[in-house]
């Protein structure tokens, strides 16, 4: 019997961004398709089969991300995916990881809203995990993004329990209509608490 070839259907990629993804040059690869439906999506195309632009093996990604090889090994860069939500592909990310060059980085951009085993898959792999919180509030969390956040902050905690919390940049935004300053003030004294060290506070746009 013939094993299945795995493949990733993407809705762009974005080469030579820099300061958006921390350190060095890197290229965004972001997939198709997402478990929430946030009210003020920038990314809406993840979630229409329609606006699927390509679907690739690792190998082809690979081969495509080579261009800029140079510039990620000269500035410490390297590939970020996001999407959508890119912990829908942990098995592509992860075969993807096997064969690409050992010195790129691996940033992931993150909802945290899946399984536990596909961010086990992907962990040794991954340098930087830039999460969205949205809210802890799981009132508001579920009003904005149209589903609840229990594993969410259960996969937070063990990311935390595996000593990453170097690595892992908590993003908290302020949403119009949805949180008050106070809300968002009591998201960043949580996230403290259970051992957050980098909280990026900022606001979304209707
Ligand atoms: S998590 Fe991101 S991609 Fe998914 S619906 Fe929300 S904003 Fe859009």
């Amino acid at each position: 019997m013939m094993s299945e070839v795995l493949t990733a259907p993407l809705i762009g990629i974005s080469r030579h961004r820099l300061a958006t993804d921390g350190k060095g040059v890197t290229t965004l690869v972001a997939f198709h398709g997402c478990p929430l439906r946030c009210k003020y999506c920038l990314n809406d195309q993840c979630h229409d089969t329609e606006k699927i632009f390509r679907v690739v093996t690792p190998s082809q990604l690979l081969d495509e991300l080579m261009i800029d090889n140079l510039y990620f090994l000269a500035t410490g860069g390297g590939v970020c995916f996001g999407g959508g939500e890119p912990l829908l592909y942990s098995d592509f990310i992860q075969e993807f990881c096997k064969i690409k060059v050992p010195e790129w980085k691996v940033t992931l951009e993150t909802s945290l809203n899946v399984p536990l085993q596909q961010l086990v898959r992907i962990k040794p792999y991954v340098t930087q995990y830039i999460i969205d919180i949205k809210d802890v509030n799981s009132d508001i969390y579920q009003s904005y993004t149209g589903v609840n956040n229990v594993i969410v902050l259960d996969n937070l905690q063990w990311l935390l329990s595996e000593g990453l919390s170097e690595h892992i940049v908590v993003r908290v935004p302020h949403i119009p209509d949805y949180n008050t300053e106070e809300d968002v003030a009591r998201s960043k004294s949580i996230l403290t608490e259970i051992g957050v060290v980098h909280l990026d506070e900022f606001a979304y746009k209707r």
